[in-house]
């Protein structure tokens, strides 16, 4: 038994009103980051004791995920986290699990995409787990290359999957099944479930904060293929954010042939703090901020030990341009922003994220936020977009 206090949700701006697809400067990564500062909010994340991120579409199977979300979610780099491979069993087993304050994150690229983020065992509604029953009916699977291939038999995971393991339940009546599609999951819930976008990890996340919008409690069901996991969420108050941009058609971009740059591990090191966690260097002497930190302050020329102190996510549009012509290994056409942020006088170059390249315009408002920037070589480098405000309805809460 566990509780929880608060859901974040994250989704790409991209798609259709009723399936989400990632940019090419999104995956599994930038997509739980999103959702984890949605779920942290305004609170303090140092009271995050733990992170557990559950995904079957890590990009860097080898490791090398935990400490980009850690960065990302602004969390100590000593805070415990773990990957697990799952959907949205695994997500319900693990919130109803948190012993101390856990961010639990599914997190779903492929296919039809988002996040979600659920912080537990802070209070808020109970929920405890009341089944399970963990079977084998592999219909989707995947070779060493990562190519899928789907059995293709709905019938049969119906019929001798998700229905005899809910027989094997007791024939439990939820009031959303997260995993399955809208209408396996309309056939097993009692009244209308809400509709879901996603069918992976992030499934429950997306069920549990839907319930939370209507004041509801009750059973909620979490399937993976023929697994299944039955918990009873309590009465309890739930704050939901919502980072959820409202959906667009993803623009037509050209893969130029061709590799990018080719990586370099060590810069890829030293910069890997003050550029995802967003940090610049402030001088010991006059207090002059440097971003990306310098050894020698570019004000005073003191060589004093500079203070790592976080920059404002939120800017203004200082200066752009749109980049028409291809560069191997890159779709382009493609804009770069200068953002000013906030009134630091602290000016990033960046890459537009989240609107048609040219869209934006000098003096937009929008904010940073955590985007995959290349991939080079098979390494996922992480780094800021620019996310114009113009992106978000206005009826949608905005992540800070
Ligand atoms: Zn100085």
């Amino acid at each position: 038994m566990s509780t929880i206090s608060r859901i974040g949700t994250a989704l790409p701006p991209w798609g259709t009103a009723t399936a989400r697809q990632v940019g090419d400067d999104e995956d599994a990564v930038t997509l739980a980051v999103a959702a984890g500062l949605a779920a942290i909010g305004d609170t303090d994340p140092n009271v995050i004791n733990q992170v557990v991120v559950v995904s079957r579409d890590f990009p860097l199977l080898e490791g090398g995920n935990s400490a980009a979300i850690l960065a990302g979610l602004g969390l100590r780099e000593d805070v415990r986290i773990s990957e697990t491979i799952g959907g949205s069993p695994a997500v319900l087993d693990a919130v109803a699990g948190a012993v101390h304050t856990t961010l639990v994150i599914g997190t779903d690229a492929a296919g039809s995409a988002g996040a979600s983020a659920i912080v537990c065992g802070a209070g808020g509604a109970p929920l405890g787990i009341t089944g399970r029953v963990t079977r084998s009916m592999p219909v989707v699977t995947r070779d060493a290359n990562g190519n899928s291939s789907d059995y293709a038999d709905p019938r049969l995971l119906r019929e001798r999957g998700v229905n005899e393991s809910l027989s094997r339940l007791g024939t439990p009546t939820p009031l959303v099944a997260a995993g399955l599609a809208a209408r396996e999951a309309a056939a097993v819930c009692t009244g209308t479930p809400p509709p879901l976008l996603t069918v992976g990890a992030s499934a429950i996340g997306f069920a549990i904060a839907a319930l939370a919008d209507q004041g509801a409690a009750g059973q909620v069901l979490a399937a993976e293929q023929a697994t299944l996991v039955l918990a009873e969420l309590g009465a309890g108050s739930i704050t939901v954010a919502r980072d959820e941009p409202s959906a667009r058609p993803r623009p037509d971009g050209k893969l130029a042939p061709g590799s990018s740059v080719s990586v370099s591990l060590s810069a890829y090191e030293r910069a890997f703090d003050p550029k995802l966690r967003l940090e610049a260097g402030k001088c010991g002497s006059c207090g002059e901020l440097s971003y990306p930190p310098r050894h020698r302050c570019i004000e005073c020329g003191s060589e004093k030990p500079t203070l790592l102190v976080p920059l404002p996510r939120h800017g203004v549009v200082y200066s752009l341009a749109t980049i028409r012509v291809p560069v191997p290994g890159l779709i382009s056409p493609y804009t770069v922003v200068i953002v000013e942020l906030g009134d630091t006088g602290v000016r990033t170059l960046v890459r537009l994220t989240g609107a048609t390249p040219g869209s934006v315009k000098i003096d937009d408002t929008g904010s940073l936020v955590f985007r995959l920037v290349a991939v080079r070589q098979g390494v996922p480098d992480y780094g800021y977009g620019f996310l114009p405000d113009s992106t978000f309805t206005q009826n949608k809460e905005v992540a800070a």
